[in-house]
Formats: C-alpha cells, structure tokens, sequence
C-alpha cells in the first residue's frame, strides 16, 4: 500500500525523524485556517499517490493565508498523472540550502535492505543512476544483524558531507530511517529531497512510504490510513472477501488456483490473442465459497466479457470446485460465457457435474490451450 506524502510523515513523526509541521485541507477554506494557525509563508502541497508533484504545478509557496486559500482552490481538483486532487498538504515553509537524496528498499537480488544515499537530490533519483551514478552510495543491512550506527557514518562519508552538524544529523536519520522501514514492514522509504536549511538543521520535506500489503493486518493503525474514495472499488470488494484480484484491460476474466497457474494463464489467454481483463487466485483450496466470492468479483468488472476459469486440482478438488460454480452461476445468474478448463484430483467426477448441469453458457474444455482458445473467441 502506497501512503500519501503527509501519512508517510506522521510515521517519520513517530519514528523521530524531523518534518515540518504541516495540517491537512480538503477545502480552500480549511487550507486559510491551516496557513492562520501555522503562520505564513506555507507551502500548499497536493496530496497524490505519484511523484513528480512539483514540476506537475501541485506545490506552491504561499506567502499568506489569503494565498494559501487561492493556491488550494487552484490545486484541488487538478488532475496530475491521472490522479485528481481532493487533499492538499498545508506545511510551514522551509529554507532550503541544499537538497539530499536517502531511500531504504529492498534489494531482492540480494535478499537485503538497501539505503541509497546522494547529495545530488530534489531531482528524478534515476537520472542521478544513469547520468552520475557514482553519486549515488548504496549500502546494504544484514536484517540479521540490523542497522548500526557505523552504516549512517558509512553513507555520509562515501557521500562526500563534509560538514560535522549534517553528519551526525543525517546518520541519525539512517538509523531511524531503519527503525521505520522495519517497524511498519515497509517496502520503500523514500525521503527526496532531504533538505539542510540555512541554520544547518536536515528534514525530510517529502515521503514516499510504501508497506507490505501481506503485513497489514499486523499494523491496524496504518491499514486504516487507507484511501477508500481513491482506490478501485473491486479491488475493495476482493480485498474484503479475502481474493486475490489484479485488474488488467482486456476482455478476458481470468480464475486460476494458485499464483503460478493462474499467471500462467494470463500468458496463455495472450499467447492464443486475447487480453486479460483481469486476474484472480482462487489460491491452494477453492472451496464453493471461495469459486463464488472469486465470480462475484471478476463478473463485476464491466469489462469482462467472458470468464476462462483454469483449475489443476492437486490439493483443490474439481468436483469441490464444479459445485461452487454451479452454485455461484445459480446466484448471480452470469451473463456471459464461462470457459472452465478442469484437470487433477477428481477431474472427471467435476466435469460431469458440469455437464449434467447443462448450462447454456457453461463450456468445459480439456485442456489450457483449447480453454484459452475458447474463452478468447467467445470474448470476441
Ligand atoms: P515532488 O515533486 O512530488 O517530489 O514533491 P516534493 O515534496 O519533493 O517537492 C518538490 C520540490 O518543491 C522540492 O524539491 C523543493 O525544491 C520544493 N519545495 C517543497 N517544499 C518546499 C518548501 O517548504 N520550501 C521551499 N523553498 N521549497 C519547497
Ligand atoms: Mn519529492
């Protein structure tokens, strides 16, 4: 889950890494009474889950609350990226020297968190890797052995600070910078730019903060940071019954048990010329209620117009899986063709209970490609 710049703050906040104080506006209003109570100048910022806000017209500088106002009624509502603005972030004005660049992600290659520190920040960090790459410090943690305070020393030193005060400062920050990553199981801390103001104090002046979705449930403080106006409303209902749904733009809903057959079978559904519309895992069980619930989803997405519904029953048993379709066709009465390709554990016993439903708009095929084939015509 990606937060907004002004939640990856609050943790900051709670973690002791310094920001500055800033309030909330969902109206030009609420932004004068945010600029009153902070004091002006404040910097009007729009809230959206995609970078490259600044240079998108979404931060202005507001030298009054009268300012501040206008600039608020200016920014909300405007569409960056694809992304409407309905918040902006209202933060007392920084002085800014000099801007600096640290991030803590994972290296999946290998298996470690990675900081990545530059004096070269404020601007895209990917073109400091292209076009400047030894400006860019990386340094890996051991999770087994955590963070020390000799990677801090480390980052600033190969990053060329030379003054003491933003040493010590911005090796403090390393450490806290771990203490949330780890804290929150996230999946990305990202502070650009870290700024040094004229009085040589460093904050962080934007976050990017993304968490592990999977870890969730352990942080229900951060769970309920969770924007339900701005996401997919499908992707809400999977969410709440507990599917796995990952929404594409073809015509082609796509059910599979398990994460390596149902990716497989996007590659299949493509390979014979259709376009996923979406995709969903049933996961290892399947049970009727998870063939419902799954259905339930994939049928409401408009976009949809045929089902291939691909089942290798190992664990998952096809007869199991063939009653909760019928039984989930029975519900909710599916408009269009539903391709069901079953094989494994009890294949024959769920194929014919298919077939002696004889439903009109129910096609059983024997195998992956013939199913794809089918599915992707009837789409058609
Ligand atoms: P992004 O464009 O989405 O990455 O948004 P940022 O929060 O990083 O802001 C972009 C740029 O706006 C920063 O690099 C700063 O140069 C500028 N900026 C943001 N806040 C302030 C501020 O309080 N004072 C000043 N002087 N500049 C700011
Ligand atoms: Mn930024």
């Amino acid at each position: 889950m990606d937060l907004y710049e002004y939640q990856g703050k609050e943790l900051f906040r709670r973690y002791g890494i310094p920001v500055s104080e800033g309030r909330l506006a969902t109206t030009p209003g609420e932004a004068r009474a945010a600029a009153d109570e902070l004091g002006a100048p404040v910097v009007v910022k729009a809230q959206v889950l995609t970078g490259g806000r600044g240079k998108a017209g979404g931060i202005k500088l507001a030298e009054s609350a009268d300012d501040a106002e206008a600039l608020a009624a200016d920014i909300l509502g405007m569409d960056i990226r694809g992304h409407t603005v309905t918040k902006v972030w209202i933060e007392r004005a920084s002085e800014i020297d000099r801007e600096y660049y640290l991030s803590l992600t994972f290296d999946r290659s290998a298996k470690k968190p990675l900081f990545m520190f530059t004096t070269r920040g404020g601007i895209d960090i990917e073109e400091v890797a292209a076009s400047n790459p030894d400006a860019l410090v990386r340094l890996h943690v051991d999770p087994l052995e955590g963070c020390h305070p000799w990677h801090g020393r480390r980052l600033v030193y190969e990053g060329a600070v030379s003054d003491p005060g933003e040493q010590k400062q911005i090796a403090a920050i390393v450490g806290k910078l771990y203490e949330a990553f780890v804290g929150c199981e996230a999946m990305l801390c990202e502070i650009n730019p870290l700024i040094v103001t004229p009085d040589g104090e460093v904050r962080a002046l934007d976050s990017k903060f993304t968490v592990d979705d999977n870890a969730l449930f352990r942080h229900p403080d951060i769970a309920a940071m969770r924007d339900i106006g701005a996401a997919d409303p499908l992707e809400t209902l999977a969410r709440e019954k507990g599917v796995v749904y990952v929404k594409l733009d073809g015509e082609v809903g796509v059910l599979g048990n398990g994460a390596g057959l149902t990716m497989s079978t996007v590659d299949v559904v493509t390979f014979v010329g259709g376009r996923p519309a979406n995709f969903c895992d049933l996961g290892g069980g399947g049970d009727a209620q998870g063939v419902v619930d799954a259905l339930e989803v994939i049928t409401s997405d408009p976009q949809v117009r045929a089902i291939f519904f691909n089942i290798f029953g190992g664990i998952t048993r096809c007869d199991e899986v063939a009653r909760g379709i019928l039984q989930a066709v029975e519900q909710m009465r599916i408009g269009f063709p539903l391709v069901v390709r079953l094989d494994g554990t009890n294949a024959e016993e769920g194929r014919r209970i298919l077939t002696e439903a004889a439903l009109p708009n129910l096609h059983a095929e024997a195998t992956m490609l013939d199913g794809a084939r089918r599915a992707v015509e009837l789409a058609a």
